[in-house]
């Protein structure tokens, strides 16, 4: 570098602006902390000051300025997509992990809020005294289920090792080679088995378990039969499982518990929908499983929880239990509960639950709603829409072969190409998260609330 440049890069230094004289301008910077934005603002001034070497040296105060202003929006901006934001799932997967998998219905997210603040968890309106933690959540959970008594837990991970650590711990396992799966996210049985303290004992192999295997197995050391729903992946061909029913009578006549981890949790007989693996939690109980676990956030269809139930003699030892505490759920999520189970007690009502009315959304609703949206939207548009059929599926490790019939709207552009379509959209100020499949950006409207179809027009007219 010459002196001379040397000289101006130092001169353009003199005129930039002081973090504070910065925030005079930015000071209330749309829903971020002041101690965020100071920090951001530094960032931006060190971006600016590390550039000057390379600017003319008769750039202007205001001009630096704007340069500041202008790394500052962009910092601002990446910022707040940081933050938990709503999204439109246009993905057509119902129960989509990253996006946060069940939606919950307007009374259980109102519900959430009337609990948000001081609430009646533990007291007894009538009585005016200390109460029971949630008892209504854990009648309504017996009554749709059948089930004696039950408790609900953070998730069905802690629903699991709460289930394996209060019942097993030092004892004998025994599991079937076919159900030592991986959930995903790193969640494995046979890491929570050990970390139960339990001793795993495993029995058959990968595609093939007898009830003979199990009747071997069983020693004076064994106090639990576990059976896992292998909810994200599919065994055909020459493959055998005990039935709950025999291993049931099996653990009765044994002295020993059977549980069983089934996961998704559906409450209603998917069958008629083309989703024949996942199997009612009512009809588990009424097959004779003791002790049985399922997670409140995918088929069910409300918060992050997971749902404990069956005998009561059991469950009264879970509850008992110092994890419990550690496990239990909050004030939120309980009411949230609640008000997602509601509406299974009334068979009209039940199909407003958001989960259950996605996957009972016919093809020719989709279609129709698909098509209204291609017709008002404008014509000049650079945008091309068209429908096509196709698939939306279950997701959140459910009925792993299932798919159901939908109608797609896919997206062209005179000059983007699908990727930057797709940027586009989900860099929205809603986001509007769309899938890719064959080079092709397509909208799945099952997965789209009726009353958020207008942000999705709103994101295709900014393209
Ligand atoms: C999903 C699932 C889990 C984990 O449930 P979370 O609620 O995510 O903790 C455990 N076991 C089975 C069989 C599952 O399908």
């Amino acid at each position: 570098m010459q002196p001379g440049e040397k000289r101006s890069a130092n001169a353009l230094l003199r005129l930039l602006p002081s973090v504070d004289e910065m925030l005079q301008t930015r000071a209330a910077a749309d829903g971020l902390g002041r101690r965020q934005i100071t920090s951001l603002v530094r960032l931006a001034i060190n971006d600016i000051r590390g550039l000057a070497a390379t600017l003319d040296p008769k750039t202007s105060r205001e001009e630096i300025r704007d340069l500041i202003d202008a790394a500052l929006a962009a910092y601002i901006d990446s910022a707040r997509r940081s933050a938990l934001t709503q999204v439109v799932n246009a993905t057509g997967v119902i129960i989509h992990t990253n996006l946060g998998r069940a939606p919950l219905s307007a009374e259980a997210s109102a519900a959430m809020r009337g609990a948000a603040r001081y609430c009646s968890l533990e007291y007894d309106i009538q009585a005016g005294t200390r109460g029971l933690r949630s008892p209504f959540v854990e009648h309504l959970i017996c009554d749709l289920t059948g089930a004696e008594a039950s408790l609900v837990v953070n998730n069905c991970a802690a629903a699991a090792f709460l289930v394996l650590k209060a019942l097993a711990d030092r004892s004998e396992v025994i599991v079937s080679r076919g159900q030592l799966i991986e959930i995903g996210g790193d969640f494995r049985i046979p890491d929570i088995l050990a970390q139960s303290g339990a001793i795993m004992c495993e029995v058959g192999t990968t595609n093939r378990t007898t009830l003979g295997d199990f009747e071997e197995a069983i020693s004076d050391s064994s106090s639990l039969i576990l059976r896992v729903h292998p909810s994200n992946f599919r065994v055909i061909g020459f493959t055998a499982q005990p039935s709950l029913v025999e291993l049931s009578t099996l653990a009765r006549s044994r002295g020993l518990i059977l549980y069983e981890n089934i996961g998704g949790g559906s409450l209603i007989d998917l069958e008629p929908l083309g989703i024949s693996d996942e199997p009612r939690v009512q009809d588990s109980l009424t097959a004779g499983v003791d002790i049985i676990t399922f997670s409140g956030d995918k088929l069910l269809g409300g918060p992050q929880c997971g749902i404990i139930a069956g005998r009561s003699d059991v469950i009264a030892r879970l509850r008992k239990h110092p994890l419990m505490r550690a496990l239990r759920v909050d004030k939120t999520i309980a009411a949230a509960l609640e008000a997602t189970l509601i509406p299974y007690t009334n068979e009209r009502e039940m199909s407003e639950v958001p989960v259950l009315k996605m996957l009972l959304m016919s093809y020719a609703e989709i279609k129709e709603r698909a098509e209204k949206l291609v017709e008002r939207f404008d014509k000049r548009s650079p945008v091309r829409l068209a429908i096509i059929d196709g698939m939306s599926v279950v997701g959140g490790g459910a009925a792993p072969g299932a798919e159901l019939r939908t109608s797609l709207i896919s997206v062209t552009h005179r000059q983007y190409t699908s990727s930057e379509i797709e940027t586009k959209l989900r860099t929205f100020d809603t986001p509007v998260i769309a899938r890719i499949d064959d080079d092709r950006v397509l909208l799945d409207l099952r997965t789209v609330a009726v009353e958020d179809e207008a942000i999705l027009t709103a994101a295709l007219n900014s393209i």
